[in-house]
């Protein structure tokens, strides 16, 4: 039998029970029996993975690892030495980074094994994977919904229990939004907790790069080995990185929970409502105590987000000029004209929509109203949010306004943009804050809880997600989806 934790397969091959390579195996043959259907991966790696695991089980030093021959899918943003390397873009469907992300060589040192990279919206903009320039990816609880974006296609695959562990990047909410739509665990570190060295830059101020799994535990686990400071990424803290996983079964010390005001939860779905009473009313149970916190800024974050991050996206979309990376239109012999038909046959209409958006906020007479505006509301919710944590350990919010919705459904951008609006706070302010699934709607649908925490305060909110997760018992729920 092979179990769906990585802290248990990483034991069974270190200890000699399993052979790296029998996992590998068992893993490609879910996927191949799965991803017909769910379409979560855009490359398998089939013989790379097969080769890295025989290394293991001949003794290659990583085997003492703690994700010894444990799979991981990665989010196909975030660059692999030598193999393809998309961001679900017609612009760099041909990319074969020469280098490695800092985060796929720590999973490699630590025995880990890339087993394939997973789908997104286009440059992880979306938040159902609709956007991705070559197919959408199922939600593997109802394939007629997405799986939440942008890293839908890694929330899928770990759902489906196609790979145990798998990365995603979260700008606004890309990792949080299908942990919740997918009934998974899934954290947005501290900005600078992990490095982004060799994350395609979409926004780089808000961008990080977040695991997604099925406990509480394996997220610790998963974390613990890409946190760090990297000299290759000036933005990540030299704070050492605790034990998250011997931490995790420390008790909380103190549970005082900060609940923002009801104005935010009037629209929100009735069913996630309910589940979020719930834990709630749970809570209280176990002492802990609330407070209502006025948060005047909470309702301004999306439009700030929304101005940010096309902002820096515009900026850091230039490079994909024709010339530096991937596709190039040779049908043209002018320079200028080489640069407008590349980008316009390579980028995708969100996209380009979100580059002539953060053009515009940046041009001069309009950046000081755009631009100059929003970073003013990014300080103050930046603001609100640290002197909210000197009174509460946690900030409670459900994490998506509605359980995984239909393809299609949200034609309108503003709509879908509307579906980030608990979580592109945390990236704005910069701390930490982590999904769990906390029930299901009658139709069968995950519904996920946020929770945000203080600065660094990762093994926090393990903790407190490691009481709730053994409360809720939701991992019963991974043998409905077959
Ligand atoms: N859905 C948000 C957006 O479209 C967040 C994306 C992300 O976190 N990468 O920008």
């Amino acid at each position: 039998m092979i179990p769906d934790s990585a802290v248990r397969l990483a034991h069974l091959i270190r200890t000699g029970e399993l052979r790296a390579q029998e996992v590998v195996e068992y893993f490609l043959h879910r996927i191949k029996e799965k991803d017909e259907q769910l379409r979560a991966f855009i490359t398998v790696c089939e013989k790379e993975a097969l080769a890295q695991a025989q290394a293991l089980d001949k003794g290659a030093p990583a085997r003492q690892g703690l994700l010894a021959g444990v799979p991981v899918a990665v989010k196909d943003n975030i660059v692999t030495r030598g193999i393809r390397t998309t961001c679900a873009s017609r612009i760099l469907e041909n990319f074969y980074p020469p280098y490695e992300a800092t985060v796929v060589e720590k999973l490699k040192r630590a025995g880990a094994i890339i087993i394939g990279k997973t789908n997104l919206d286009e440059f992880a903009m979306g938040s159902s994977t609709e956007n991705s320039a070559f197919f959408p990816t199922r939600n593997p609880w109802n394939l007629d919904c997405v799986p939440g974006g942008s890293s839908g296609g890694s929330a899928a695959a770990v759902a489906a229990g196609e790979v145990p562990l798998a990365l995603g990047s979260d700008t606004g909410g890309s990792v949080r939004q299908p942990a919740a739509f997918c009934g998974l665990v899934g954290l947005k570190p501290t900005y600078g907790r992990v490095s982004r060295y060799g994350l395609v830059a979409f926004a780089s101020s808000l961008d990080q790069i977040g695991p997604l799994t099925r406990s509480v535990e394996d997220c610790a686990l998963l974390t613990q080995v890409i946190a760090g400071q990297d000299h290759r990424d000036s933005t990540t803290a030299a704070q050492p990185v605790p034990d998250y996983l011997t931490e995790l079964a420390q008790p909380l010390t103190s549970l005082r929970i900060g609940l923002i005001s009801g104005e935010l939860l009037e629209g929100i779905d009735p069913e996630v409502g309910t589940a979020f009473e719930r834990i709630i009313n749970y809570l209280e149970k176990e002492g802990a105590q609330f407070e209502e916190i006025e948060f005047s800024s909470w309702k301004i974050a999306l439009p700030c987000y929304y101005v940010i991050a096309p902002s820096e996206a515009s900026s850091n979309l230039a490079r994909y000029d024709g010339v530096r990376y991937g596709f190039r239109d040779q049908k043209v012999n002018q320079l200028r004209a080489m640069y407008e038909k590349t980008r316009t046959k390579g980028f995708g209409p969100e996209v380009k929509r979100r580059i002539i958006l953060g053009t515009f906020a940046l041009s001069a007479g309009y950046y000081e109203a755009y631009y100059g505006q929003a970073t003013r509301a990014r300080h103050l919710i930046a603001r609100e949010f640290s002197s909210a944590l000197k009174k509460v350990d946690f900030i409670l919010t459900p994490t998506t306004p509605e359980p995984a919705f239909r393809f299609g459904a949200k034609a309108d951008p503003l709509a879908m943009y509307l579906s980030d609006i608990f979580t592109v706070t945390a990236n704005l302010a910069g701390v930490p804050a982590i999904s769990i699934p906390v029930g299901m709607t009658k139709e069968g649908l995950p519904i996920g809880l946020q929770i945000i925490g203080d600065f660094f305060q990762e093994s926090q909110l393990f903790r407190l997600a490691f009481l709730l997760e053994k409360k809720v018992e939701f991992r019963k729920e991974y043998n409905k989806i077959i």
